[in-house]
C-alpha cells in the first residue's frame, strides 16, 4: 500500500471533513451575529462525494475521520451517513466534534456503530445566560442533557472550551472541577481569530501557558503522556476521574507531529488549518477524476504540507486568517 508522508517524513493518518458549512448556533469567536454567507447545496460535497474521497484516502494509509462542520447534525442524512462511513472496512474511527444542540435523540443510534468511540463536545460554559451570549442562542439545557447523556453512554466524551477573554476565563477552574467525577477530558482552546470577521476584540491573550496557571491556582496537576500527535497537551489531577487538557491552537507548538489534513464542505483539501486551501478537489471529482487520479493527487499535495502552522500563514494568498472555523471545519 502507498501512504501519504509529507516531505517532513510524517505520515498522514487523520482527516477532518467539514460536512457542512451551515450551523445552528452563532458561537461569537466563530461567526457574526447573522451568521456567514453559506454556499448554495450544490457546492457542497454530497455524501457520496465524501464517502469516496475517504475511502481514496484510506486506501492510503489514513486510519481516522473527524466529522466536524458547521454543525455536522445540522446537515439532512447525517446519521445515515455515519452508517454509510461505517462500511469503509479500512477506516479504524470515526469521531465528531459538535455543539450537541440537535443530537440528544441520536445518541442510540451512534452509540451502536462500533467505529463511533469518540465524541468531541463544545462547551464554553456552564452559565445558561452567559452561555446563551456566547452562542447567541439560549440552548444551553439541551446541551448540557447531551453531556450528561454521552457521559452515561459507552462513548469517551471531550468537551471542548474555547478560553474567551471578558467571558468565561473565570470558569476555567470550574470546568476543570467537572473532572472530579466525571471520567470526561476538559480540553481548554486557545481561541484564533477564525471568526468569519465576526467582532471580536481579544482584550487579553490566554495562551497554553496563562490557561494552565489560572487550573494551577486551584489544583494540583501532572502532565500525562499523550498520543504523538495529540493535538492537546493533557494533565491529571489528583484524585480526579477525569482529565483537562489544553489545545495550543493559536501558539502552535504542537505542529512537529501534525498528522492531519482537511476537507471543507466544499471540497477544498487543506494541509493546515492556517493555508489558504490547497485544492479543489470538489471540482476535479466532478471532471471525472477516476481513483487512481485521486490517488496521485493526494500524494503530490501532501508533499506540499508546511511545516508548521506559522509557515502555512505566511504562505496564504488571501491575506490574514479571518475566514470562520465553521467554512473550514474546526
Ligand atoms: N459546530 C461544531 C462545534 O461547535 O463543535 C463543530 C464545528 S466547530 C467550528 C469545531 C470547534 O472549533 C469547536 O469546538 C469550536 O469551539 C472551535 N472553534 C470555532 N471557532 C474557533 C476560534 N475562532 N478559535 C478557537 N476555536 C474555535
Ligand atoms: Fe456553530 Fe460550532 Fe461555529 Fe459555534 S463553533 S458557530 S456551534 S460551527
Amino acid at each position: 500500500m502507498q501512504h501519504l508522508v509529507d516531505s517532513f517524513g510524517r505520515q498522514i493518518e487523520y482527516v477532518r471533513l467539514a460536512v457542512t458549512d451551515r450551523c445552528n448556533l452563532r458561537c461569537q469567536y466563530c461567526m457574526p451575529a447573522h451568521g456567514i454567507d453559506i454556499v448554495p447545496r450544490k457546492e457542497l460535497l454530497t455524501f457520496k462525494e465524501m464517502y469516496r474521497l475517504i475511502r481514496v484516502l484510506t486506501e492510503l494509509g489514513v486510519k481516522k475521520v473527524r466529522l466536524t462542520g458547521g454543525e455536522p447534525f445540522v446537515r439532512k442524512d447525517f446519521v445515515k451517513f455515519l452508517e454509510m462511513l461505517s462500511y469503509n472496512d479500512l477506516l479504524d474511527a470515526i469521531n465528531i466534534t459538535t455543539n450537541g444542540a440537535l443530537i440528544r435523540h441520536h445518541i442510540d443510534t451512534i452509540e451502536a456503530l462500533e467505529k463511533v468511540n469518540n465524541i468531541n463536545l463544545s462547551i464554553d460554559s456552564l452559565d445558561r445566560k452567559k452561555f446563551a451570549e456566547i452562542t447567541r442562542r439560549d440552548v444551553f439545557p439541551d446541551v448540557y442533557k447531551t453531556l450528561e447523556l454521552l457521559e452515561e453512554s459507552r462513548l469517551n466524551l471531550k468537551l471542548n472550551v474555547v478560553v474567551q477573554s471578558g467571558f468565561n476565563t473565570n470558569e476555567i477552574v470550574d470546568f476543570a472541577r467537572l473532572t472530579k467525577e466525571k471520567n470526561i477530558a476538559v480540553r481548554f482552546i486557545e481561541e484564533m481569530p477564525f471568526n468569519g470577521i465576526g467582532q471580536r476584540e481579544m482584550k487579553e491573550n490566554w495562551t497554553f501557558r496563562r490557561i494552565l496557571n489560572e487550573i494551577k491556582t486551584e489544583f494540583e496537576v501532572q502532565e500525562i503522556q499523550s498520543e504523538k500527535s495529540s493535538t492537546s497537551r493533557n494533565y491529571k489531577i489528583e484524585g480526579h476521574l477525569g482529565t483537562v487538557g489544553i489545545i495550543p491552537a493559536f501558539t502552535r507548538t504542537i505542529c512537529n507531529d501534525c498528522n492531519r489534513i482537511r476537507i471543507t464542505s466544499t471540497g477544498t483539501f487543506k494541509n493546515c488549518l492556517f493555508d489558504d486551501g490547497v485544492f479543489n478537489l470538489r471540482d476535479f471529482l466532478r471532471a471525472g477524476a477516476s481513483n487512481e487520479d485521486l490517488k496521485e493527487l493526494f500524494l503530490s499535495l501532501v508533499k506540499e504540507k508546511p511545516k508548521d502552522g506559522f509557515v502555512a500563514e505566511a504562505n496564504r494568498k488571501k491575506g490574514d486568517v479571518t475566514e470562520s472555523m465553521s467554512t473550514i471545519g474546526g
